[in-house]
């Protein structure tokens, strides 16, 4: 298996190296990850410059651009051989809920999903990646699942692990994603040279954290396991809006 492991973290973060070990015992890894933290990137692609690729002394590829950059290119050029699997992490902090819009982490893995690669997005959810060793057993355990049983391809699965040893983590759980509030405000405050500057506020509590959702399992000491889809088509108004819409004369 010829496995692609990315991140938004960056290349240097301690995340990366553990999800690129645990995923070498299944075959070839390539890494292709950020030059700089790029958390809450999103599906950013940098379209007004082009990007380099550099090298770093432990083989890892990292590009002066964001996750999707990085995968993108790898998918269509910089690999020669396509990849069976994406991954990406492992991120520290949580994915869960609305911070799959924003994430960089889920957007590296989705980029390969939209090209018909599986893909996984692995997020630790408490910051400081305490047990990071417990957390990448948990990835190599989901990827020799993944080997061994049929899940209909592709798929893009988001995964948020709780910071717990490996022993006190209590099993797998297929979840959805919750909902948060509203993010905290944002701080404002004076620059040094007297502009007022704005630092965007933290992300909401859970709203919606009843079973079945992400915020629920990984509560309850459950690694959080979430099929993920594209399509943001909102299949419930399409009546609605034709009908609003009438002949639809302008
Ligand atoms: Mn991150």
């Amino acid at each position: 298996m010829h496995i692609l492991v990315s991140n938004d973290d960056g290349y240097l973060a301690p995340g990366l190296r553990a999800l690129a070990e645990a995923m070498r015992p299944f075959g070839e890894i390539t890494v292709v990850a950020p030059e700089q933290n790029c958390s809450g990137a999103s599906n950013s692609l940098t379209l007004t410059r082009p990007l380099s690729v550099r090298r770093a002394e432990n083989g890892y590829l990292f590009v002066n651009g964001t996750p999707t950059d990085c995968v993108h290119i790898a998918l269509t050029g910089l690999l020669e051989r396509r990849p069976d699997l994406v991954v990406s992490g492992i991120n520290d902090g949580q994915n869960m809920g609305d911070d799959t819009i924003y994430s960089g982490t889920v957007a590296a893995a989705m980029e390969g999903y939209l090209f018909g690669v599986p893909a996984i997005a692995f997020s630790v959810v408490q910051k400081g990646l305490e047990h990071l060793d417990s957390a990448a057993l948990v990835c190599a355990a989901i990827v020799e699942r993944m080997r061994a049983g049929a899940l209909p391809r592709p798929f893009l699965l988001n995964v948020n692990i709780p910071d717990l040893p490996y022993s006190q983590l209590r099993g797998l759980a297929c979840t959805r994603l919750g909902k948060r509030h509203p993010s905290e405000p944002v701080v404002q405050g004076l620059s040094p040279r007297g502009d007022t500057i704005y630092w965007v506020g933290a992300a909401g509590e859970a709203a919606d954290a009843s079973p079945g959702t992400d915020f629920h399992a990984t509560a309850n000491g459950q690694v959080s396991i979430t099929p993920l889809q594209i399509d943001l088509t909102h299949t419930e108004q399409l009546e609605a809006v034709s009908e609003w819409l009438g002949q639809g004369r302008l």
